[in-house]
């Protein structure tokens, strides 16, 4: 590990003045950032500790939800506000790593981890335009079973692994940020960059923001909801596939619907063609199928990860059965 400072900040505003400085990173539980700072992957200079700063987790005056960036996970995924009116997100976060891990990491941090492409963390082998800019890509040509089916680019093909990012995704987050020139507000949906061709820049922050808060509207569709993941072992490992869905259907039809894909894209990928066929629909599993397949065929799959078309429609067909009481 290359030698840092530590700095422990008091609250927003001091967290951004102490993070100015170039090679500065801020840190929260600690889970992804330190686990690439023993491996030399990331090397800052200086860490600014903002586990100190807000994590309430408190309804707003819009019957929404807010979230400070420092909660941690467990305490999310805990909270009788989640659980009862945003099960797809508890779910979703349980689904993710061990119960130690989910005490430490903040869902600030949970955002801004990074891929687990097994390339990237190579260093001592493989070319990264993640980890170099311009090395090149050895996940390009190469295994690529559990890379993205949606908006990969030459330079990068990696997908994000959070699955809490997935169900906040489907419910219309937004992401609250605080940087030198203020403070300001981006839905979740546009947080991430695409890889392009500098696949290193992943999302929109600038040098030095720091992410504050997390909202997310009041969404009574969302008291039915799901994720659901697939992976290679039931535990300790990040999605093949995943979906976050919420449904309500009126007299057989669709009235209101929100999917997000994980393990499928660069982001947690949010089905908004899929969307747009169930609303309205027959509340039946042939339109399930046909709104999943419509979503899916913009996927471009690579040589070793074309299965996971058929999966996700599956387990879209599944889920959204599951919300309507079809349990098949
Ligand atoms: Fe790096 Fe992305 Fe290529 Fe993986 S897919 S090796 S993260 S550039």
């Amino acid at each position: 590990m290359n030698p840092f400072s530590y700095e422990r900040a008091v609250d927003a505003s001091d967290a951004v003045r102490r993070g100015a400085m170039p090679a500065t990173k801020y840190l929260g539980g600690g889970t992804n950032l330190v686990d690439l700072m023993r491996e030399t992957i990331e090397r800052p200079q200086k860490l600014v500790d903002v586990t100190g700063l807000s994590a309430k987790i408190a309804e707003d005056s819009d019957g929404g939800l807010v979230i400070g960036a420092a909660a941690r996970n467990t305490a999310l995924a805990e909270h009788h506000l989640v659980r009862r009116r945003y099960p797809m997100l508890a779910r979703a976060i349980l689904s993710g790593a061990s119960a130690q891990i989910r005490n430490m990491a903040t869902v600030g941090g949970n955002l801004l981890q990074r891929t687990r492409c097994a390339y990237f963390y190579d260093d001592d082998g493989s070319r990264c335009n993640k980890r170099e800019p311009g090395a090149g890509c050895d996940a390009v040509g190469g295994f690529s079973r559990n890379h993205a089916i949606f908006g990969a680019s030459p330079s990068c093909i990696a997908t994000h692994p959070s699955d809490m990012a997935v169900a906040l995704v489907a419910l219309d987050a937004v992401v609250h940020l605080q940087g030198a020139n203020g403070e300001r507000s981006i839905p979740l949906t546009e947080f991430y960059r695409p890889p392009g061709d500098r696949p290193d820049l992943e999302t929109v922050l600038e040098a030095g923001e720091l992410i504050t808060e997390i909202t997310l509207p009041a969404a009574p569709l969302a008291a039915w909801s799901d994720y659901r993941k697939v992976r290679d072992r039931a535990s300790y490992a990040f999605a093949l596939v995943s979906i976050a869905a919420a449904l309500t259907v009126e007299d057989g039809q669709v009235s209101d619907v929100r999917i997000a894909f994980g393990g499928v894209a660069h982001k947690p990928w949010r089905a908004w063609r899929a969307e747009e066929i169930l609303r309205g629909a027959r509340a039946t599993a042939d339109t399930f199928s046909a709104a999943a397949e419509t979503e899916l065929a913009g996927a471009e799959p690579l040589k070793d990860n074309g299965f996971k078309i058929e999966l996700l429609r599956r387990t879209m067909v599944a889920t959204l059965g599951k919300l309507t009481g079809d349990v098949a």
